[in-house]
Order: structure tokens, then C-alpha cells, then sequence
């Protein structure tokens, strides 16, 4: 079908049209999620996970889970329980130069708070340098872990996770 990319990674123009993304002007007010689900499968964990019911699938469970950007607290909770791995939560109110992404990571070592690592786009390529500061690993996380970076602002919409780890010791910021 013409149009239709079969890589795994939204286009632009489905990240234009996806419900699940916040404006502009609610990142830069501070912490929210940013659900990039753009395929119409049959899942919700996202909706019944969120204690504010700040997403919505409705009774379609194949329909785009639907933000609402004004009650979102930016909690983080649906990022690990999302088994797409498309939500993250963006921050683009760190200050005039740096904004943060949480996102989910499956891989081992972990890094720690304080690392410099490398960003990576939807594409996995490498954008920029981030420094982490965080790294949650609670029981209600289903195993998944949830990195938040601090990155140029520049790249806050790019970045969508880091590139894994060798086991070495890690550069330190400062
Ligand atoms: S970040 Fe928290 S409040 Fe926002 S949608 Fe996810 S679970 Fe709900
Ligand atoms: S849990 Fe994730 S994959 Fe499933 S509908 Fe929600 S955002 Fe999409």
C-alpha cells in the first residue's frame, strides 16, 4: 500500500495526526506524557494504568489512545506499562537550554544517575549527549526500567532513548 512504512518507527505524518501528543505549549510547562501509538491494535494497558485518567482508548480497543494534556501529571507510570514501548515523557521546562525524556530501557547495565550517555532518535541513531538523572526500577514498573535524560532542548523531540551500554566504565558529567 502506497504510503504505508512498515519499519516500526512513526513517520511525521502520523506523529502530526497521533492524539496522543501533547502541544507545545503544555512541554513546555513541564512533565507529560507523549503517547506515540500509531497503529490501531487491539491494546489499552495505558488507559487503565493511568491514575488520573489522562488517556483515553474507549471502547474501540483498536482506536489511538487520546492524551488529555491538561490532566496528564507527567507521573511516568504508563511509560514502563506501555508493552509498545511508545510512550515517553517529554519536559521541555528544565530552563532555557535543557529539557528532559523519560523512557522506557530493557537493556542491562543499566546506567546510572550522573552518566553521560548517548541519545538516540525513533531511528536509534544518535542525535546528542544526555546526561542521566534517573533510573526507576519500582515493582509496579513490570521489570521495565525508566531512564530520564537531560538533553538540549533542541533535541527533547528527537530524543527517544539511549544507545545500550558496553561494560566499561561510564564518562561522568563535570
Ligand atoms: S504520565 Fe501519569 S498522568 Fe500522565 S498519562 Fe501517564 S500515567 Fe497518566
Ligand atoms: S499501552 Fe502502549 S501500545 Fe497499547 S494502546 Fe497504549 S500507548 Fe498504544
Amino acid at each position: 500500500m502506497d504510503g504505508v512504512r512498515y519499519t516500526g518507527v512513526p513517520s511525521p505524518e502520523e506523529l502530526k495526526n497521533c492524539p496522543g501528543i501533547p502541544s507545545e505549549e503544555r512541554m513546555k510547562k513541564g512533565r507529560v506524557a507523549c503517547v506515540e501509538c500509531v497503529q490501531e491494535i487491539p491494546c489499552n494497558p495505558c488507559e487503565g494504568i493511568c491514575p488520573f485518567h489522562a488517556i483515553t482508548v474507549g471502547e474501540q480497543i483498536t482506536a489511538l489512545p487520546h492524551l488529555h494534556e491538561e490532566i496528564c501529571t507527567g507521573c511516568g507510570l504508563c511509560v514502563a506499562n506501555c508493552p509498545g514501548l511508545a510512550i515517553t515523557i517529554v519536559d521541555k521546562s528544565l530552563s532555557e537550554t535543557e529539557g528532559s525524556v523519560d523512557f522506557p530501557f530493557e537493556y542491562l547495565p543499566l546506567p546510572q544517575k550522573g552518566d553521560v550517555v548517548d541519545a538516540v532518535n525513533r531511528e536509534g541513531q544518535v542525535v546528542c549527549s544526555g546526561t542521566v538523572l534517573s533510573v526507576k526500577k519500582p515493582a509496579s514498573y513490570s521489570g521495565t526500567a525508566v531512564v530520564s535524560l537531560k538533553v538540549p532542548l533542541e533535541y527533547v523531540d528527537q530524543v527517544r532513548s539511549m544507545k545500550r551500554l558496553p561494560r566499561t566504565s561510564l564518562k561522568q558529567e563535570g
